[in-house]
């Protein structure tokens, strides 16, 4: 079975009517590129930058060595295109401590609704500039893809913009070399998927994060085993906020792509393609189950399931007609 799997890492996932999907990988640092090439990744959906900040007890990363990270991602997928998420430090991912200084806001009583992602980078303007550059600079090397974390105002989305701007501008007047960055923003706040509109005027991308969007769409933390048996992706409300940003995304010619665990999930993938979903970025190891799922499906056909699925108030129940033999979904 194994094996057989891994003869896929070279097939196209096509669905059996011919709806081509995008399967990308999810990497923590630029070592993990070649397992996601190995894995037939077509690119990099998440670079989770946080992780070259963290588990650290000097300085954090300055541009330099942000630069050459981000480079040498670029360079190992050779021409794929390489997703950088700006840094979600804060949370589940805090820091050991800011360089020379406390971290600020450390006992926070819900560091999940506190300073990070996009707060933290807002924040701490130097940073973010840095890492800006950085990004910028390695795009000098093949396609790379901004993705900003946790956007949630419009303040948000403007105060990140001017930095991306003035950064360009700085890059160009040093004649520092750099590459045009596409940006993205991450749908994982509510807040964000229920203000469509204003996320798709301003970016060229969407991905959807649906392990912080379930979090906070169900007041379910993440983290927090107490409450793990009430974590549940197949709430109705959370499947019609992803189905809403897929349709919405489609509607306005803009890619859109999930990369929280949900789209490396095989119970899922024939639901995230009948909502449309042509683009999943996930953990390496999870590419070849969810290509095999891809290639057996009937992408207009689930589009009835999922619109059944929508409907039902026991979305788990419904039958995935598709499926040969009709398989429930869990
Ligand atoms: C998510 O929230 O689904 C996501 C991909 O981001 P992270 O898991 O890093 O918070
Ligand atoms: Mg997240």
């Amino acid at each position: 079975e194994r094996e057989r799997l891994h003869r896929l890492r070279h097939k196209a996932a096509v669905t059996l009517d011919g709806a081509r999907v995008e399967l990308l990988a999810n990497i923590e640092l630029p070592g993990d590129a070649p397992a996601a090439l190995a894995s037939g990744a077509e690119g990099i959906g998440l670079f989770r930058s946080e992780f070259l900040f963290m588990n650290r007890e000097g300085e954090l990363p300055d541009e330099e060595e942000q630069y050459i990270a981000y480079r040498d991602a670029v360079l190992a997928m050779g021409g794929l295109p390489v997703t950088i998420r700006t840094v979600d430090i804060g949370s589940d991912k805090p820091l050991e401590r800011m360089s020379g200084q406390e971290l600020r806001h450390e006992h926070t009583l819900n560091p999940a609704m506190g300073l990070r992602a996009i707060r933290w980078s807002l924040a701490e303007p130097q940073m973010f500039e840095a890492q800006v550059r950085a990004i910028y600079r390695a795009a000098s090397h093949g396609p790379v893809r901004l993705l900003i974390p946790m956007l949630t105002h419009a303040n948000e989305i403007s105060a990140s913009m001017a930095v991306l701007r003035r950064v360009r501008d700085q890059l160009m007047r040093e004649g520092v070399a750099h590459g045009a960055v596409e940006i993205g923003a991450m749908v994982e706040v509510p807040a964000a998927a229920l203000s469509l509109p204003l996320f798709l005027r301003h970016f060229d991308f969407l991905s959807i994060g649906t392990n912080d969007l379930i979090q906070y769409t169900l007041a379910i933390d993440r983290a927090d085993e107490a409450v793990a048996h009430l974590y549940d992706p197949w709430h109705p409300a959370v499947l019609r906020l992803i189905a809403d940003t897929i349709a919405q995304g489609r509607l306005a010619g803009k890619d859109v792509c999930v990369c929280g665990e949900m789209a490396g999930d095989i119970d899922f993938t024939e639901l995230l393609l009948g909502f449309g979903l042509r683009s999943f970025s996930m953990h390496p190891a999870c590419i070849p189950a969810v290509k095999q799922r891809i290639l057996r499906s009937e992408a207009h056909r689930l589009e009835t399931y999922a619109r059944e699925v929508l409907q039902s108030e026991d979305p788990r129940s419904v039958i995935r007609a598709s499926v040969p033999g009709g398989v429930r979904a869990a």
